[in-house]
């Protein structure tokens, strides 16, 4: 880990894995992968924002399939090698993130941290404002996921020194 860099907790479901789309199935935003048995619709391009982030940050996973997520997602995203992940002691809840803090807050101790997550809440961003380090939190939308805007943002927060 390369402390000159800042760190970026990435969840995976509603941001790398869609979700809550609607319309014909014609028009899903992506591919489906088989993962674990469960249909995974993961959309073009994401493995390429996601090396695009790769470049200025360190990476973790922060999503509830813990280990899981350096499975089949590596292949699929074409990253080179497997990312540090948190673990939630069996305190994971789809739908929510708050739950997601403690190990974060952990990992990050001192260095400045991005997160990217479907479910930021008010809990989420009343911890982000009292980190002593910089720390940007970017929500996405379930069923967009991470999109260019979003690397876009990412990556000038840390070319702008840690301001968005
Ligand atoms: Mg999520």
């Amino acid at each position: 880990m390369d402390d000159a860099q800042p760190i970026l907790a990435l969840d995976v479901d509603g941001v790398i894995s869609l979700f809550g789309f609607e319309g014909p199935l014609a028009e899903v935003p992506g591919r489906f992968h088989l993962i674990d048995g469960m249909a995974h619709c993961i959309p073009d391009g994401i493995g390429e924002r996601i090396g695009r982030l790769a470049d200025h940050y360190d990476m973790v996973w922060a999503t509830g399939w813990e280990d899981r997520a350096n499975d089949r997602l590596l292949e699929i995203l074409g990253l080179p090698g497997e990312l540090p992940f948190l673990t939630f002691d069996g305190n994971a809840r789809f739908g929510s993130a708050h739950w997601k803090i403690a190990a974060i807050d952990r990992y990050a101790g001192e260095r400045p941290l991005a997160w990217v997550d479907d479910c930021i809440d008010e809990t989420c961003q009343a911890w982000a404002v009292q980190r002593s380090a910089p720390t940007l939190l970017v929500s996405t939308e379930p069923d967009r996921g991470l999109t260019d805007s979003h690397v876009d943002a990412l990556l000038s927060w840390v070319r702008a020194g840690y301001t968005a």
